[in-house]
């Protein structure tokens, strides 16, 4: 675990992100969801582990629904305290656009049997492409899988799924659907509406 390529990424004096100073107080591992509005906008999923958070890009968003496998794009370890990090990346940064909180809380890692595991063996298994945990979050409750997909030439792409649990839904799940109207990301895209979509006063 290593924030290299975080680092390397970034302009600390342009961007407000943190700069990963901060360590993990150590209780319970933390996770987080961030909604990014960048080029395009999406989720970014991070597990705390080892002192960083492991962080998948996740396009659709995830769904708490156990018939849905949501493509999730294994990108850089970010920083501890990057779970509080909400805000504007200026133009011309890495990740330029707005990222606000879409979910956070506690999880728990769980081995086979579901028995719960400690971090160093969760990151084994992330190395071996296979992980098992439980989200006690706002949004996202109960066991989740991610899963490094074998058939694609990608080995960053993987499959978030939840798992069929009290906590499932049966439903269509759509992420953007739980965003509260006011946020950062909604109130922007509402006023990106295109000139010519916008409709027309009728004269006389
Ligand atoms: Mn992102």
């Amino acid at each position: 675990m290593s924030l290299t390529t975080y680092i390397k990424k970034r302009n600390f004096n342009t961007t407000p992100e943190p700069d990963g100073n901060e360590v993990s107080s150590g209780k319970k591992l933390e996770f987080v969801v961030h909604r990014h509005k960048a080029s395009h906008l999406h989720y970014d999923l991070r597990l705390e582990m080892e002192c960083v958070f492991k962080s998948w890009a996740v396009p659709k968003g995830p769904s708490m629904n156990p018939s849905d496998k949501r493509l999730a794009m294994m990108v850089e370890d970010h920083p501890y305290d990057y779970r509080l990090f909400k805000g504007v990346i200026p133009e011309g940064n890495y990740g330029a656009g707005i990222v606000e909180i879409w979910d956070h809380g506690t999880y728990i890692p769980l081995g086979h049997g579901r028995v719960p595991i400690d971090e160093s063996e969760l990151a084994e298994h992330v190395n071996n492409g296979s992980l098992k945990f439980f989200l006690n979050g706002r949004k996202l409750k109960g066991e989740f899988a991610l899963v490094r997909m074998k058939t694609s030439a990608d080995e960053n792409a993987w499959l978030l799924i939840k798992h069929d649990d009290k906590f499932a839904v049966h439903s269509d799940y759509s992420s953007g659907r739980f965003t509260p109207a006011s946020s950062p990301i909604n109130k922007a895209l509402k006023k990106k509406i295109p000139r010519n979509k916008v409709p027309k006063r009728r004269r006389g």
